[in-house]
């Protein structure tokens, strides 16, 4: 059983390019949260900071980390590896800290699967549209349009996993979006039940895979 004191884990998941990042910075600046730092084989993007943003390392360190067991979850998202290492998240767990995970539905999966003590929350998060979400990548990664297109051409398959999640979201304007997410995990701690209409979700993402 997960102690009272215990922090409780929050999982953002969503098609590349519609703010779970962005989300995860924002919910991570109130008092104790602290965001899962990644490793990856991945580079760093222009304005990315090595073990703030991401531990990056190279395939053979990767290996190594799996190999050693270090891994909470780990998986292959666009042809780089991707993975979350236990010992920090376990620590700060035990200090009654929350810590909010941006990973893909792979790693989820993973999580939900192991059944650790700790109560986990696990979000979605949908684009208003698949126009703002090219719009959204193609900003990102302005260096490298291949990048969006590609990620752009994995939305189809990504975007299906809606269904294993918690709770759904759509991120229109970030404000709204970032205070319907909090408000959720505060009602979720306080244990008040807690929906989304999955009707309206569903319609919407019908709309984008259209
Ligand atoms: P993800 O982590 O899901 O791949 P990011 O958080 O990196 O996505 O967001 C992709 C881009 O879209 C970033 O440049 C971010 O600043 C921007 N962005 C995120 N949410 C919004 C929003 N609601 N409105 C406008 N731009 C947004
Ligand atoms: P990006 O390269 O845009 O930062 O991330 C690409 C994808 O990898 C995103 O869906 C992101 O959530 C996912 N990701 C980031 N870190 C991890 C991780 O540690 N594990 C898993 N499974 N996915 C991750």
């Amino acid at each position: 059983m997960s102690s009272r004191e215990d922090g409780i884990m929050i999982i953002l998941s969503s098609p590349s390019g519609a703010g779970k990042t962005t989300i995860t910075k924002l919910l991570s600046d109130s008092e104790n949260y602290t965001i899962s730092v990644s490793h990856t084989t991945r580079k760093p993007r222009e304005n990315e900071v090595n073990a703030k943003d991401y531990f990056f390392v190279d395939e053979e360190e990767f290996k190594l980390l799996v190999q050693n067991d270090e891994f909470l979850e780990h998986a292959r998202v666009f042809n780089n590896f991707y993975g979350t290492t236990k010992t920090p998240v376990i620590n700060s767990l035990e200090k009654g800290k929350n810590v909010i995970f941006d990973i893909d539905w792979q790693g989820t999966k993973q999580i939900k699967e192991k059944n650790l003590k700790y109560k986990l929350i696990t979000f979605f998060i949908l684009p208003p549209s698949k126009k703002v979400l090219f719009e959204r990548l193609s900003n990102r990664d302005m260096k490298d349009k291949l990048i969006a297109e590609e990620r752009m051409r994995q939305f189809g398959k990504d975007v299906l996993h809606w269904v294993d999640y918690d709770y759904v979201v759509i991120n229109d304007d970030l404000n709204s979006c970032y205070k319907e997410v909090n408000k959720i995990i505060k009602s979720e701690i306080n244990n008040t039940s807690n929906t989304y209409n999955v009707d309206i979700i569903k319609k919407h993402v019908n709309q984008l895979i259209d």
